[in-house]
C-alpha cells in the first residue's frame, strides 16, 4: 500500500515553505526558500507577491522530489500564512497592482489616527474584536486604492481582487479559479464581523470599499479548489486554510475551550481558545476567530509579548555574555536563583496588558556579587513573567482558568524557561515532538477538510508529546517572585 501524504504550505513573513506529512503526522520532507524584504521608506514593509508565489511553487516541487514520492500520493493541501498582509490584483490577468503591504508596515498610521479621532475605533472593536492599528488589512487596502491608479480603474470595472496571502496563493494554485479565504484569515482584515462571520457592510462602506473585491469567506476545512493540473501534473484538493497563529493552535490540538498555545520566537504569541462565545477584552487583548469547522465557529483571545527570544539574542549579540542562544539554559542553571535580579525586557515598549509604547527595558537589583549567569537567568525569567502578565489578562477577560499551556517556537527548546514557566503559571507546560506546529495545523485541517480524518479525537491521536513540565514551586515563593516583577514593571513605567 503506498503511503498517503499531506502537503502543508507555510507562507511565512520571511520565507515560503512546503512540508510533507505522512498520515501519522510525522514530517517526511521540508523545503524552504527565503524571499526579499522590501523597505521603500522608514516604517514601510513590502513583499513582491509574484516572488511569494514563485518561491512557494518551487518549494512544492522540491519537497516532492526530496521525499521521493509521486504527487498522486498527496491526499490534500493545507495553507497557513502570515496574516493581514495585503495583496490586490487584477481578476483577469492575475497580476498584482502593487507589492504586498506586510503586516509590519506602519504607513497607514495617519488613517488609523483619523479613525480614532472619529471615535469609530469603538465600533470596529465591537464588530471585529481588533484594536485599530496599521497592522490589519483594511487600511492597507484603502492605501493601495487611494495611491495606485490601476487599482482605482479595476475597482470601477469590478475587476479588482483583494486577498491576504492565503487567498493570493489559492488564486494562483487554482489557476485563477478560486477567490476565497477562511474565517480565521478574514477575521484579521478589520472588515469581518466576528459575531455573524460575514463581511460587514457597514465597515466596507466606512472604508469606501466595494464588496466585489473581497474573497468569499468560508469554513476553514472547506473545499477551496484544486491544484491546477499545469503546475505539477496532478490535481490535488486544497481543503484547509488557517492563519499562522490559529494554525499553531490547531496543530497543538487545542480544540477545546481554555486550551492555549504559546509560540516563543523573536516575540511571543499566545492564543487561548474561548470556544463558541465572544468576549471583548478589557485588557487590550484581541478577540479573533480560531476557525470555523463544519459551521461551528471557535474564537480565541490573542495576546502578544513583543520580546521573547529577542532578549536572549540581545545577551548574545549586544552584551556578548553567552556564545549562543541555547547556552542560556546552562548559564541559568549554574546559579541557584536569580540573586535578586529582575530583568524587564521592554526593549520596544510594553504590550498587553500595559500597552506602554514609551517604556524601556531595565535590570534591577544588581549588587557586587551579581554574575552574568544571574543576568541570563533573569532574562529568561523575564520572558516568563511577561507571559504571566498576558495570562492574567486572559483569565480576567474570560473569567476562566488556563488548564495547560502548549509551547512551540525556537525558545521553547529551553528547558529552564519551560520549568520556570510551569512554576510561575502553576500549570503543566506541554512541548510536542513536532515543533512545526503551524505547518502541522495546516496539514491537519486539510486532512479534516478532505474527509481523511473525521473527528478531533482522531487528530488528537496524532499529536505526540515530547515533554511535560510540571509545576513544582510553593505558592509563597511564586507570589514573592511575581510581586517583585510587578514592582520592577511599576518602576520602568515611572522612569
Ligand atoms: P522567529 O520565527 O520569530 O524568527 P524562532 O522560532 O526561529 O523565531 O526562534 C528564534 C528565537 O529563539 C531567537 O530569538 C533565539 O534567540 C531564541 N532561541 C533559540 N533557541 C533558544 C534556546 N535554546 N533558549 C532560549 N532562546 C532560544
Amino acid at each position: 500500500m503506498p503511503m498517503d501524504y499531506f502537503l502543508a504550505l507555510d507562507a511565512g513573513t520571511t520565507s515560503s515553505r512546503s512540508i510533507l506529512f505522512d498520515s501519522k503526522g510525522d514530517i517526511v520532507a521540508i523545503d524552504q526558500i527565503e524571499f526579499n524584504q522590501i523597505f521603500p521608506q522608514k516604517g514601510w514593509v513590502e513583499h513582491n507577491p509574484e516572488e511569494i508565489w514563485e518561491t512557494q511553487l518551487r518549494t512544492i516541487k522540491r519537497v516532492i522530489q526530496k521525499a521521493n514520492i509521486k504527487p498522486e500520493q498527496i491526499v490534500s493541501i493545507g495553507i497557513t500564512n502570515q496574516r493581514e498582509t495585503t495583496v490586490l490584483w487584477d481578476r483577469d490577468s492575475g497580476n498584482p497592482v502593487y507589492n504586498a503591504i506586510v503586516w509590519q508596515c506602519r504607513r497607514t498610521t495617519p488613517l488609523c489616527q483619523k479613525i480614532k479621532q472619529e471615535n469609530y475605533d469603538k465600533i470596529i472593536f465591537q464588530k471585529t474584536g481588533l484594536v485599530v492599528d496599521p497592522y490589519f488589512s483594511a487600511t492597507k487596502i484603502k492605501w493601495i486604492i487611494d495611491n495606485v491608479d490601476k487599482a482605482k480603474k479595476l475597482l470601477k470595472e469590478k475587476k479588482l481582487c483583494f486577498g491576504t496571502i492565503d487567498s493570493w496563493l489559492l488564486y494562483k494554485l487554482t489557476g485563477g479559479q478560486s477567490h476565497k479565504t477562511d474565517h480565521s484569515n478574514a477575521s484579521r482584515t478589520m472588515l469581518f464581523n466576528i459575531e455573524t462571520c460575514k463581511w460587514d457592510n457597514e465597515l466596507i462602506n466606512y472604508f469606501e470599499l466595494d464588496p466585489s473585491i473581497l474573497p468569499e469567506a468560508i469554513d476553514s476545512n472547506s473545499y477551496f479548489g484544486k491544484l491546477d493540473k499545469s503546475l505539477i501534473g496532478v490535481e490535488i484538493p486544497i481543503t484547509g486554510i488557517l492563519g499562522d497563529q490559529q494554525a499553531a493552535l490547531f496543530g497543538q490540538t487545542c480544540f477545546s475551550e481554555c486550551e492555549a498555545k504559546m509560540t516563543y520566537g523573536t516575540g511571543g504569541f499566545i492564543l487561548f481558545n474561548i470556544g463558541k462565545e465572544i468576549y471583548h477584552s478589557k485588557n487590550k487583548l484581541l478577540t479573533t476567530i480560531a476557525w470555523t469547522i463544519n459551521g461551528d465557529t471557535f474564537r480565541a483571545l490573542e495576546g502578544s509579548i513583543f520580546i521573547a527570544g529577542a532578549a536572549i539574542q540581545w545577551l548574545r549579540d549586544n552584551l556578548q555574555i553567552i556564545p549562543n542562544s541555547p547556552s542560556s539554559e546552562l548559564a541559568a542553571n549554574a546559579v541557584p536563583d536569580n540573586g535578586g535580579i529582575y530583568f524587564v525586557p521592554a526593549f520596544t515598549g510594553l504590550g498587553a496588558p500595559y500597552w506602554d509604547p514609551e517604556a524601556k527595558g531595565a535590570i534591577f537589583g544588581i549588587t557586587r556579587d551579581t554574575t552574568k549567569e544571574h543576568i541570563v537567568r533573569a532574562a529568561l525569567e523575564g520572558i516568563v513573567f511577561s507571559t504571566k502578565d498576558v495570562v492574567e489578562a486572559i483569565e480576567k477577560d474570560s473569567n476562566k482558568k488556563l488548564i495547560s499551556l502548549k509551547v512551540d517556537g525556537g525558545a521553547a527548546k529551553n528547558n529552564f524557561l519551560l520549568h520556570f514557566l510551569a512554576d510561575i503559571l502553576n500549570v503543566e507546560i506541554i512541548r510536542p515532538k513536532i515543533t512545526e506546529t503551524t505547518a502541522l495545523g495546516a496539514a491537519l485541517i486539510s486532512a479534516l477538510g478532505c474527509g481523511y480524518f473525521k473527528s478531533f479525537d482522531e487528530l488528537k491521536k496524532i499529536y505526540k508529546v515530547e515533554k511535560i513540565f510540571k509545576p513544582n514551586m510553593n505558592e509563597e515563593k511564586r507570589n514573592n517572585l511575581y510581586y517583585h516583577w510587578k514592582k520592577a514593571i511599576d518602576k520602568i513605567r515611572n522612569f
